[in-house]
């Protein structure tokens, strides 16, 4: 689908009307029953939060969310029965959390999330109302829990209504900054999206979504932020690897805060049942809120948004191979209206480099390896278009064909300027597509580490390149080094290097250590903190969490635990599956 450069990793390769800070319980047939978990009743304090918000807050006594927004504009789902089942004409529906039953623990937070987005004092964290918020026991004043009606076409084919079937829309938080996040608590609990699962998600992958989502951030790729992490002593039943072996595991719930969380398959479903005037009312809502450069009275404007969406789509998936980062399930109801990493799964960091890789073991037809995943963005983004067109009129459809044909040559310039940046490239070279390309076929013929061996090429100096004296520790350079072209291309790339206008070699390797991470989270690191927080020892998901923050720097706490080792035997087998 997309045309073939030099680049092989490229081949192989989403009523009520609450005024701010008010219930309306009479209007919410299930809030009634709920009303005795509603935090903070107090209506005294409602107006004064805002001006106060300028300190971060270490109780909820001034803490508003907001869900009006959606609820003014939106329309909402008339039938409050918490029953699965089609639903129509509308965005939204609201649905409560289930609180867990027993043992609820907080495993983790996150400091930044809370502090820079949330406005929350970290200490907040030791409060019972924090607990109660964020496992899904209480709803704060202003929040009308909602679950979200979407669509999406998976695997290749359509699936009809899929919606938040275990997350609830909490709602929009505006912080000190004037900025808006939409808060949504995951694992929390059935909703009329449900259709056969149990609204819940365990410890494993809820644990996995909170620490990549946050890496994700730090590594400068855009996604969904997690702020804390729960477990319960609920039983939820999985059969991990869709073999039959049913096993008990724990209930988990993370709080996780996106700028949107619509999808590709927002728009999608409202197309595929014709409520066109719906669809309309939502893409209006969606550029209004979030794409403040698109002219609203502008009659090309889906067109304008079309062609961002295409834009930063290709941009998240370049930035995606830049990392060796692979989704694992790349459904259109998975990818965000953002362009935002979003519905983390069975992702997986590459290590040993092969455009082949497939994180999802039940991805049998490798439709979702990373090679590919470009190709997919195409496909999702056709879907995007299918759901426009009928609002497009014929000359506007022409156009954005146009603009989807774009899609493989922005995509492929963003590609280059990464690895560029990543071989610490200084201007541009005719052969600098042909230099990356020439080093990915070196790595996938010696299996060599992607992170490490982009790592260990910034931090190596020219002279002990130029030598082919590489450091025992470097040994991701040595696997590339039993090469034979190896030392050809080092001969091509400080040739290159010399081109670098103004530049020196401590100046390149600061650079390229700047942008090349030392830790990224491999699927062992996470296996072997999962497998300490089954007994409640969280202290390896901290680790983490605190390694993560920085994975451009060394650290020692790191380096202790092997982060930066070639990966342990015993990790070569390890299956993530889409058992959540
Ligand atoms: P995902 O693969 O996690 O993106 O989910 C695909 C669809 O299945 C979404 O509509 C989810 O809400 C729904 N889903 C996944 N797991 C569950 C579950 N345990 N209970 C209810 N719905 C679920
Ligand atoms: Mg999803």
């Amino acid at each position: 689908m997309l045309r073939h450069h030099v680049v092989p990793l490229l081949l192989h390769c989403v009523v009520l009307i609450c005024q701010t800070g008010c219930y309306l319980l009479d209007s919410i047939g299930a809030a009634e029953s709920f009303s005795h978990l509603h935090l903070f009743s107090n209506k005294s304090n409602l107006d004064q939060g805002y001006c106060e918000r300028k300190r971060k807050m270490n109780s909820f006594r001034m803490w508003r969310l907001s869900s009006e927004s959606f609820i003014a504009t939106l329309p909402v789902d008339p039938i409050r029965e918490n029953s699965v089942r089609k639903v129509r004409d509308c965005i939204f529906s609201v649905a409560y959390p289930a609180p867990f039953k027993s043992g609820i623990v907080l495993v983790a937070v996150s400091k930044d999330v809370l502090e820079d987005i949330l406005d929350l004092d970290v200490s907040v964290k030791e409060t019972d109302d924090f607990l109660q918020l964020v496992s899904g026991g209480k709803v704060v004043l202003g929040s009308v829990p909602l679950a979200h009606r979407y669509g999406g076409h998976q695997f290749g084919s359509w699936a009809g209504q899929l919606g938040d079937g275990r997350a609830h829309l909490i709602g929009v938080y505006t912080n000190r900054y004037g900025e808006r996040w939409e808060l949504q608590l995951k694992g929390s609990g059935k909703t009329p999206y449900s259709r056969n699962g149990d609204g819940r998600a365990v410890l494993r992958s809820s644990m996995r979504e909170f620490l990549c989502s946050e890496a994700m951030h730090y590594l400068g790729i855009p996604t969904s932020r997690a702020a804390s992490l729960v477990v319960s002593d609920d039983d939820v039943w999985r059969d991990q690897f869709y073999n039959g072996s049913i096993k008990k595991e724990r209930g988990a719930v993370i709080l996780r805060v996106a700028k949107s969380w619509f999808r590709i398959g927002s728009l999608e479903i409202l197309a595929h049942s014709g409520e066109l005037d719906l669809e309309r009312t939502l893409l209006d809502f969606v550029i209004q809120e979030h794409f403040p450069s698109v002219n609203m009275n502008d009659s090309d404007r889906y067109l304008d948004f079309f062609l961002r969406v295409v834009l930063e789509t290709a941009n998240l998936i370049a930035l995606w191979m830049s990392v060796g980062f692979a989704h694992g399930v790349c459904n259109t109801d998975n990818f965000s209206l953002l362009s935002i990493t979003i519905d983390y799964g069975p992702f997986g960091f590459m290590e040993s480099y092969d455009p082949n890789f497939v994180p999802n073991t039940s991805d049998d037809e490798r439709r979702y390896k990373i090679g590919n995943q470009a190709n997919v963005g195409m496909f999702n983004l056709n879907k995007l278009l299918q759901a426009l067109k009928p609002l497009l009129d014929p000359r506007q459809k022409q156009l954005a064909f146009q603009i989807l044909d774009g899609y493989s040559e922005h995509y492929y310039t963003r590609f280059t300027e990464l690895f560029r940046a990543k071989l610490g490239l200084l201007g541009e070279s005719e052969d600098d597509n042909y230099l990356i390309a020439f080093l990915l076929r070196l790595m996938e013929d010696t299996k060599a580490d992607f992170t490490m061996a982009f790592r260990q090429l910034s931090e190596i100096t020219q002279d002990q390149l130029k030598e082919l004296h590489i450091p025992q520790e470097f040994w991701a350079l040595h696997d590339l080094n039993k090469h034979r072209s190896f030392s050809d291309w080092v001969t091509m790339y400080l040739l290159r290097l010399r081109r670098n206008i103004g530049d020196s070699d401590s100046k390149r390797r600061k650079r390229m250590t700047g942008i090349n991470a030392r830790y990224v989270l491999r699927n062992w690191m996470a296996e072997s903190a999962l497998q300490k927080a089954e007994v409640n020892d969280f202290s390896e998901v901290h680790l983490l969490q605190e390694v993560l923050r920085h994975p451009f720097l060394r650290q020692s706490a790191a380096e202790k635990a092997g982060y930066s080792l070639r990966p342990p035997v015993w990790a070569k087998d390890l299956k993530v599956s889409c058992s959540s």
